[in-house]
């Protein structure tokens, strides 16, 4: 029986691993919850899986939740990034599900893995800011990293076996988002909902918008740098647009593995909760005479700037990755606030990134500096164009 914390539970990956959990009883019970204000969901999670401790953003948040609950329900409640943290460290979980969405996730993270729980890491952003740190604390206390985004899941799988040894280059795939073949003219009358109509993956509307500027797969290159510790330059990304194969390693010897599947995430949760074993789960495999054709193409980085944002921010490092994180999550809400158009997101992130002193020490301290002052300096910028 394996005990989790779940961050994020009332999300995308977060929904997606409770319907896991629900298939598998006796093989994992639920501790901790969190959410940030969705509580009627959250009220409706507590009850069908009982785990002793819920944390919501903030008193008030909480004072609705305890509203919603079954007074006799035993179930303590807690707020704010104190509140997460606990839920993240409570004694019994053995494993933390990471499914924040946004550097909110970093430091329940980090103190997850101080309390020496094992992490399945869907928070992406985690990594962005704070790859170095999150790693050199994962190997400090010896606790398992499991890749939860599903390209990541790919890498590990696809180099079970093999190992770092011999490894030529990581191959990201990347479906192209909703605009893959959108011509570049077209691009200033993209709307919120038009972006948020991802083709083959269904998600929360951070990493929707991000899958359509292609700035998702720019922060997974540099997750994929820190989960298996290589250089950017042998990192590359090819554009997928059926989403079958998730990712891919190749080897000095010429070989290429690849993992398949159907695009849906519970095959990459399911596999960071249970791993090494694998789970029989309700997913089909890929019916490959039904698809067909599996295309592969060079990503278009004219009319997908953020994906070499990402690479330049990735390679000079410090304190510019949190920079490059926290300016796009500033100009990805202002973009679904309808207060900033598609092409402005890039445009946000650029000139956020050109007016950063980088930084090239990035201790916990500095990288909560530079994502405080990123969003500080996108936001002025943003209230800038509107004027
Ligand atoms: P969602 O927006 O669907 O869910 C986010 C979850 O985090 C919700 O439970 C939300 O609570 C909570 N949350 C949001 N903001 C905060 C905050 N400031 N403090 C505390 N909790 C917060 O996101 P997804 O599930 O789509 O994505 C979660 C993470 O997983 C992201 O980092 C994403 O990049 C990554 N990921 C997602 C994939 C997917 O298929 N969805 C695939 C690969 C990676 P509430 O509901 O109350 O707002
Ligand atoms: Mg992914």
């Amino acid at each position: 029986m394996k005990s989790l914390s779940i961050l994020g539970a009332t999300g995308s990956i977060g929904s997606n691993a409770l319907e896991i959990i629900r298939q598998f009883p006796d093989r994992f019970t639920v501790i901790a919850l969190t959410a940030k204000t969705q509580v009627a969901l959250l009220a409706r999670q507590i009850v069908e899986f009982t785990p002793r401790l819920a944390a919501v953003v903030d008193a008030d948040h909480a004072r609705q939740l305890r509203a919603l609950l079954p007074p006799a329900l035993d179930v303590e409640i807690v707020f704010g990034e104190a509140g997460y943290v606990e839920a993240a460290t409570c004694r019994e979980t053995d494993m933390v599900l990471g499914a924040m969405v946004g550097s909110a996730g970093l430091v329940p993270t980090l103190a997850a893995i101080d309390a020496g729980k094992d992490i399945a890491l869907a928070n992406k952003e985690t990594l962005v800011m704070a790859g170095a740190i999150v790693m050199e604390k994962i190997a400090v206390r010896g606790v398992k990293l499991m890749p939860v985004d599903s390209e990541h899941s790919a890498i590990f799988q696809s180099m079970a076996g093999h190992g770092h040894h011999g490894i030529r280059e990581i191959l990201l795939t990347a479906s192209g988002g909703p605009f893959l073949n959108r011509p570049a003219e077209e691009f200033t009358s993209i709307t919120p909902r038009d972006a948020l109509r991802h083709p083959n993956w269904s998600m929360g509307s951070k990493i929707t918008i991000d899958s359509a500027t292609l700035m998702n797969k720019g922060l997974e290159v540099i997750e994929a740098r820190w989960l298996f510790d290589i250089d950017f330059s042998r990192i590359k990304v090819v554009v997928h647009p059926q989403s079958i194969v998730h990712s891919m390693v190749s080897y000095q010897d010429g070989a290429v593995m690849a993992q398949m599947g159907v695009p849906d995430m519970k095959g990459a949760i399911a596999y960071g909760l249970s791993h090494p074993g694998r789970l029989p789960l309700d997913v089909p495999s890929p019916d490959f005479a039904h698809i067909g054709q599996l295309t592969f193409e060079t990503p278009d980085r004219a009319r997908f700037p953020c994906l070499s944002l990402a690479y330049r921010a990735g390679e000079q490092g410090g304190t510019l990755p949190a920079v490059l994180n926290a300016a796009n999550e500033v100009a990805v809400a202002a973009f679904l606030d309808n207060r900033l158009p598609f092409l402005g997101i890039y445009q946000i992130v650029d000139q956020t990134l050109n007016r950063h002193c980088a930084n090239t020490g990035s201790d916990l301290g500095q990288l909560i500096e530079a994502d405080r002052w990123a969003r500080e300096t996108a936001l002025a910028l943003i209230h800038r164009q509107e004027r």
